[in-house]
């Protein structure tokens, strides 16, 4: 079945990123709700025709449980010069927007973020997804991801972890000047060094998300937008040991044998999809939890909308302040 524009009514905006804007869209026809992304390209006829080869690949892309379902790409020229991308709307949103919402939960001091959100359980389900839809579309495709991050992580109530936003790079997109700004982070350092990329550079993004969504914080420390901070950053990914999650008599062993295999600097000998997928942290994860687990998903979206609701009345009472 294709969607077509006509039929999706706008019903809010979920959020955006460098290269463009995530709305929450009604399918008409037959009341399902869908992701529609809005993505502003500019008009010339190379970028174009090469955004539409790259859109036509996601297209070929069967269905799989760990990759966000596609509804299909447009390329608006009549009226806005942007590609709109149709996919299946992930209720618990991604990692990110969770992480966000644990630490508005314990800045208002609330009794449910006494404990970190992702235990263990948690983390060896989204490493597994992680590494499964990567290795299907590699192996199926030889589709290389090259932007695994927090936010291109999303789950839904149903238990599910999904990975999206493969397949149009970036180079096209932000064909401007801000190439770099924010997505940097997560790069390797055999990819900022130039060297040929491989699906390793996304194990160790892999491992760099596991140590944030354990610590809360980005392991190499941050940077400012500016070029000099961008620079820096990757200087340092270059440069520092790569990240460790901290020393904890929680962490167990498996886990922390996992993180040092993904955060390895030299590619060579960094772990490949494969034997990761091996790993006892993932094997382990593997033989249980999945009632635990989506049990998990659906606190999570009960928590975000409260934190939404929250928010919403803390804006409300901002303005009667102010008045
Ligand atoms: P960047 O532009 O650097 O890739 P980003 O991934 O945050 O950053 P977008 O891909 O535009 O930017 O997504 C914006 C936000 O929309 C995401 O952070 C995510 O929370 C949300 N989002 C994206 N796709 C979906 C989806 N299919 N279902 C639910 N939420 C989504
Ligand atoms: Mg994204």
């Amino acid at each position: 079945s294709t969607i077509e524009l006509q039929d999706l009514v706008q019903l809010g905006k979920i959020g955006s990123g460098n290269s463009g804007t995530v709305l929450k869209t009604l399918h008409v026809p037959d009341s399902r709700i869908i992701a529609k992304k809005s993505i502003p390209v500019e008009n010339k006829p190379l970028i174009k025709s090469q955004l539409i080869r790259e859109l036509s690949i996601m297209q070929n892309v069967k269905p799989h449980e760990n990759i966000v379902g596609f509804f299909g790409a447009f390329y608006t020229a009549s009226t806005t010069n942007e590609i709109v991308i149709l996919m299946e709307y992930m209720d618990c949103g991604s990692l990110d927007k969770i992480m966000s919402t644990y630490k508005s939960f314990v800045t208002r001091g609330s009794p449910e973020a006494t404990e970190n959100w992702f235990s263990e359980l948690v983390l060896t389900k989204i490493s597994f997804a992680v590494l499964n839809g990567l290795l299907y579309l590699y192996r199926d495709y030889k589709i290389i991801h090259r932007d695994i991050k927090p936010s291109n992580v999303l789950i839904n109530s149903k238990g599910c972890v999904k990975i999206c936003d493969f397949g149009v790079s970036k180079k096209l997109i932000n064909s401007i000047a801000d190439t770099f700004v924010g997505t940097s982070t997560y790069m390797s350092p055999e990819r900022i060094q130039g060297s040929v990329y491989t699906t390793k550079g996304d194990v160790w993004s892999l491992g760099l998300m596991i140590v944030e969504l354990v610590t809360g914080e980005f392991p190499l420390g941050g940077h400012s937008d500016t070029p000099e901070g961008i620079l820096d950053l990757l200087q340092r990914i270059v440069n520092e040991p790569p990240p460790r999650l901290p020393q904890s008599p929680q962490h167990s062993r498996e886990m922390v044998d996992f993180v040092n295999r993904c955060c390895v600097k030299d590619e060579r000998e960094r772990s490949s999809l494969q034997e990761l997928l091996c790993h006892d942290f993932i094997q382990k994860g593997q033989s249980h939890g999945v009632r635990e687990f989506r049990h998990w998903c659906k606190r999570i979206k009960k928590r975000l909308k409260e934190d939404k609701m929250l928010q919403r009345e803390e804006n409300e009472r901002a303005k009667l302040v102010k008045r």
